[in-house]
């Protein structure tokens, strides 16, 4: 035997090498390889079988009765070469008959044989055949012979499935937890049902060539690709802190780890001195990884895996120069798109009407990419274990956010069951939309105010389809975000102006950008790039208040939009008083200017907060005298309120909506507002949920802007609530609150007969 894997592997690569360029038909190929392993290894057996039809069959043999080629036949699981195929593990055995999965064959004439041993050939981490060595000693096989079996076994794979050996279908045959249907659950981030097929965001990579021509040029392949990959990391870890990676920051702290890691890239090296391409050894390697972490049960360390899965792929990437998501591949019909995370801006480079839903690894609630997809439609389930392990590209999907769930591979009647149940929501969906035209009044006869949510130029769409008041909060920074450099004043004006004309009669609240946190736009945040905690950081009005010339820009895009119109203008993260007259200010001096060269202006401008940074509701005395209104941001709000990161999917669930502090906060706001005759809304993502929106209303709320989905399920709600009612139950609930209110609320609705979808 050899002394070495990479010896032992490189040997018989260099002469499969020559056999795979031949043009001999792929049989005879086969017949080759098992001669030159069995010579180069010194078995007295090897034997390749491959999976047809989802039956292993034995393909190609020396030492094995040749009578047994194509006649001997195992399915899955059964006997040692099924269960390597199955559990795409390797199987190392001194005395084979003694195993408990040993099924004789007496066609093969095997029985003289007693050490075995079998590796899985794998093709997108599935088994499409068993390569495996007998010999009539009983011996266990060197981890180098194993080693240098599994190299084979990758170049093989190569072979077969160049030679179209294996079918496909076969192939997904070969790993039951990848065909079988199963559920995975998750988080619910946007409501929503969708049926489609599996796209991961970062397509996986095929590798098309296994056996290496020239070693040297490959590995300075992999240490040029190391470069890249580390600098690519280090630029990450420098945004992380700000957020523009959508990735958190102890993700990157991980992959950083790795990426250094001298062994990762000694093994890779080893891999290809083997004889195989860049490709191959760092696929190699990984698979070494998978196998070695499957036997290990420690979620953490699953986590860990996860991380260099993550970051063997993108290396896999950069060597081989695919480096777009699926994004830039042209996407099929009927996607659902599958990450581990995503930042606002890389959810909008895909095509809308091609996606059905997304699947996240992590997300959280008020993630801004969630709130993108929000306005896009999109139902979103997030914190999905262990995606990669369990779906496959182009796996059916039926996706159920309102379940919590998705169904992956399912079965027909899952189908039928899944489509009765879109059909059923369809209906309801048109029963909310037959409330188009009813106005949202309480039983009591209280007219609510409901506005929708929107930052994209369709948006204003949804003002017709729901019959909402207005938009009550348009995210103006979402131009900026979906544009690779500064959108000049006049496409800001012409989206303002687009936006005020598809709303007619009906007002629109433009709020000034805000941007930072997890909003970050790389042209813009140079100066903000180290900061160590952004979403408390120099952002929004902060940020436009000292970049004046992007405010004035914006002031200008917004005055001459809105002439001859009244202009609503709101200013995001106000967290002292002087921060709104000083941005009002602004806003006047533009006017000024305006008017002054003979442009035609906004008949009236209405200038507004929004509450979103607690210390304001302590300076409600200094400000309520100098806006015209006051909208309540509670997703910021909450996260300052409870310091919790919100797009930190750790406590995404972990504080409420619904706890007492956010009640008894928002209680404190709205009734000294009320009293001085100042409009106070909401416009988080609270104010769309219904049985929230039932609590603001009992606080005094008669104001909502809500995401334009959630219009009809909180009109139902309004329309079958009496507000004398539930103002008395929050006032009793707050008084002493109870630990947990959500339950409370939803059994008064119960008794109240409160319509919640
Ligand atoms: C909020 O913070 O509640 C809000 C509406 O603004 P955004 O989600 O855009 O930060
Ligand atoms: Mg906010």
């Amino acid at each position: 035997m050899p002394v070495s894997a990479a010896a032992s592997a490189r040997e018989i690569l260099v002469r499969l090498h020559d056999v795979m360029a031949s043009r001999n038909p792929a049989q005879s190929k086969l017949n080759q390889v098992v001669q030159i392993i069995g010579e180069a290894i010194g078995s007295e057996v090897c034997s390749i079988y491959l999976l047809r039809e989802g039956v292993l069959e034995l393909f190609a043999t020396r030492g094995l009765a040749e009578e047994a080629v194509h006649v001997t036949k195992l399915a899955l699981g059964e006997g040692l070469v099924g269960t390597i195929a199955e559990d795409v593990e390797v199987l190392n055995l001194d005395e084979a008959a003694s195993h408990p999965d040993f099924a004789y064959k007496p066609e093969t004439g095997e029985d003289r044989f007693h050490s075995f041993a079998g590796v899985p050939i794998i093709r997108r981490e599935r088994a499409v055949g068993v390569l495996a060595v007998q010999h009539s000693e009983p011996r266990k096989y060197a981890d180098v012979e194993i080693e240098a079996l599994q190299t084979v076994a990758m170049v093989l794979s190569e072979l077969i499935a160049n030679a179209g050996l294996i079918d496909a279908a076969g192939a997904a045959g070969a790993r039951p937890q990848m065909t079988a249907s199963i559920r995975l659950s998750g988080q619910k981030l946007v409501e929503g049902m969708g049926s489609g097929f599996a796209v991961f965001h970062q397509p996986r990579i095929v590798i098309e060539h296994t056996v290496a021509e020239d070693i040297d040029a490959e590995r300075r392949r992999v240490y040029a690709a190391f470069d890249k990959m580390r600098e690519q990391i280090d630029r990450m870890a420098r945004e992380a802190e700000f957020g523009v990676a959508g990735e958190h920051v102890e993700v990157i702290e991980t992959y950083k780890m790795f990426a250094y890691d001298e062994g990762w890239a000694r093994r890779i090296n080893e891999a290809i001195d083997s004889g195989l391409t860049a490709e191959a050894a760092i696929e190699r390697v990984q698979q070494r990884t998978r196998q070695r972490m499957r036997q290990i049960d420690d979620p953490l360390l699953a986590d860990r895996m996860h991380d260099l899965e993550d970051l063997s792929n993108r290396l896999l990437r950069i060597v081989s120069g695919q480096m777009g998501t699926a994004a830039q591949m042209g996407l099929r019909q009927d996607t659902i798109l599958i990450a581990r995370n995503l930042g606002p801006a890389e959810l909008l480079e895909y095509d809308r009407r091609r996606l059905k839903g997304v699947i996240l690894e992590e997300g959280s609630l008020t993630a801004h990419v969630i709130i993108v997809a929000r306005a896009m439609g999109l139902p979103v389930l997030g914190r999905v274990r262990d995606v990669r392990r369990q779906i496959a590209d182009g796996d059916h999907l039926l996706l159920d956010v309102n379940e919590g769930s998705v169904l992956v591979r399912p079965t027909l009647a899952m189908e039928e069951a899944f489509d009765a149940k879109l059909s059923l929501r369809q209906k309801r969906r048109a029963a909310f939309a037959a409330l188009r035209d009813v106005p949202p009044v309480t039983k009591d006869g209280h007219r609510i105010t409901l506005m929708v949510n929107a930052g994209l130029r369709d948006d204003a769409a949804a003002l017709d389809t729901t019959g909402a008041d207005g938009i009550g909060l348009f995210r103006t920074e979402f131009q900026f975000l979906v544009s690779a450099t500064l959108p000049q004043r006049e496409r800001q004006q012409r989206l303002y102006r687009d936006v005020m004309e598809a709303a007619g009669d009906r007002p629109v609240v433009f709020r000034t950008i805000d941007i930072g946190g997890d909003k970050a736009l790389p042209y813009l945040n140079v100066e903000a790039g180290d900061e160590e905690n952004p979403a408390m950081g120099w952002r929004a009005l902060r940020l436009a208040l000292e970049r004046e010339g992007l405010m004035k820009a914006q002031a200008r895009a917004l005055l001459e939009a809105g002439a001859g119109r009244t202009l609503h203008v709101m200013f995001p993260m106000v967290s002292e008083a002087w921060e709104f007259d000083e941005a009002k200010a602004l806003f006047e001096a533009q006017r000024v200017w305006l008017n002054g060269r003979g442009r035609r202006l906004p008949l009236e401008i209405r200038y507004g907060a929004m509450l979103e940074v607690p210390a304001l509701a302590e300076q409600l005395d200094l400000i309520l005298p100098n806006v015209d209104f006051l909208s309540i941001g509670t997703n910021d709000l909450t996260q300052f309120l409870f310091a919790a990161d919100r797009a930190n999917p750790k406590l995404a669930e972990r504080y409420d909506w619904l706890s007492p502090s956010i009640l008894r906060f928002l209680r404190r706001v709205v009734e000294p507002a009320r009293e001085a005759g100042v409009r106070v809304g909401v416009c988080g993502e609270m104010g769309g949920r219904p049985l929230e929106a039932m609590a603001l209303i009992g606080l005094g709320f008669d104001r909502l802007s809500i995401t334009p989905a959630a219009v009809g399920p909180v009109k139902a709600m309004i329309r079958s609530l009496d507000r004398a009612g539930i103002a008395q139950e929050m006032a009793r609930l707050l008084a002493k609150p109870v630990r947990d209110m959500r339950g409370a609320l939803g059994a008064w609705a119960a008794t109240n007969g409160v319509e919640l979808a």
